[in-house]
């Protein structure tokens, strides 16, 4: 630390990103990247905006942001477009969080809701989950807090209904509800069409997760149109300009496949499947993840000594060292190839 850092984030710590190993090639299974390359109009989109790069993109993100509308049946002023949802999510932080109740998510959820909260000041309160892993909605009825819940959750993967959902925005009327569906299309219910209702909702999503275009860095937010304002006043405070235009054009041919998108959701919810069943067999413990994403545990081996043993025979998969979960590993599902050849070294493993 320089001794120029300001005092106020001296304690800050920051938020540790899933390994990217450059040095061998690994089955990676450890970020939630789809196992599927972006399809060829979207390669060839990116490549021909590639040829403006000597001009800004566009800070209205105009063409993206109808053709979002136009999917999600909402109108162009109900959507913000950002640098991976990431940074929708810190706008959240930034914009709707006072200073005296702060903000509240669950105490196994995203790691990255903490880390905002402390970069911004905002006094963050941890909510226990229950000891099966699943939310007790009472506990977030007239909470008084911005609320963060990652619908379905990570890494646990369960899902909550909408009916649940509307009821936490039913008793948080003078806060902002956030709904983060990042992995909503692999088997979660939106709550995009509560938001006529719910002045108070705001749902993120992302492009990294089911539209293959983690490494474009492209997420969205829907919202009424007051909330979307609030949240562009940041976006130009900070950086206007901040989907760059290969990013732009890629996520606009992403949704011209949206059949293919919602096809390639279909297989991996099948992998999901499949690989949790021959988990099982094999005595592990698995929530019910509606993710692409599965979260289990052995009582044969630890979550951490799995995940190193794992990674020495080139399978990379995520451990978390929170006490609650350092038993468990949080395994992205990939194409069944790279799940066979997961399931067999676990098995050898074990
Ligand atoms: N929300 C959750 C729950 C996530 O797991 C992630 C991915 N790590 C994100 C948001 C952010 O994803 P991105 O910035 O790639 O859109």
């Amino acid at each position: 630390m320089s001794k120029f850092l300001s005092e106020k984030l001296r304690a800050l710590t920051p938020y540790t990103p899933g390994e990217q190993p450059q040095d061998m090639k690994y089955i990676k299974l450890n970020t939630n990247e789809s196992p599927f390359a972006p399809e060829r109009n979207v390669v060839k989109a990116a490549a021909r905006a590639a040829k403006r790069l000597n001009l800004y993109s566009d800070p209205e993100c105009k063409k993206l942001v109808s053709r979002l509308a136009e999917t999600y049946g909402v109108k162009n002023e109900n959507i913000i477009v950002t640098n991976g949802s990431d940074e929708v999510l810190n706008f959240a932080f930034m914009a709707f969080c006072d200073s005296e109740n702060g903000a509240a998510a669950p105490d196994i959820s995203y790691g990255f809701y903490p880390v905002f909260a402390a970069v911004n000041g905002v006094p963050f309160t941890k909510i226990p989950l229950k000891d099966d892993f699943t939310i007790d909605i009472k506990d977030y009825l007239g909470l008084n807090k911005t609320i963060f819940i990652a619908n379905p959750n990570a890494p646990t993967g369960f899902a909550l209904t909408l009916d649940q959902i509307e009821q936490i925005l039913e008793s948080n009327k003078e806060t902002v509800v956030v709904i983060d569906e990042a992995y909503v299309d692999f088997g979660a219910s939106s709550a995009v069409k509560l938001i006529e209702k719910y002045d108070n909702l705001l749902v993120t999503m992302t492009f990294s997760k089911s539209r293959s275009l983690a490494g474009g860095r492209l997420g969205f937010g829907i919202a009424s149109k007051e909330i979307i304002r609030d949240l562009n006043t940041i976006r130009y405070s900070t950086n206007p300009y901040n989907v760059n235009s290969m990013t732009l054009a890629a996520g606009l041919a992403t949704l011209k496949n949206e059949k293919k998108v919602r096809k390639n959701c279909e297989t991996i919810i099948k992998n999901r499947e499949y690989t949790a069943n021959a988990l099982r067999n094999l005595g592990f413990y698995l929530t019910d993840s509606k993710a692409n994403f599965i979260f289990a545990k052995s009582d044969k081996i630890g979550g951490e000594e799995l995940y190193l043993k794992l990674k020495a025979r080139g399978v990379l998969v995520r451990h978390f060292k929170l006490p609650r979960i350092k038993d468990f590993v949080r395994i992205t599902i990939g194409t069944k190839k790279q799940m066979d050849i997961l399931i067999k070294t676990v098995e050898e493993i074990l």
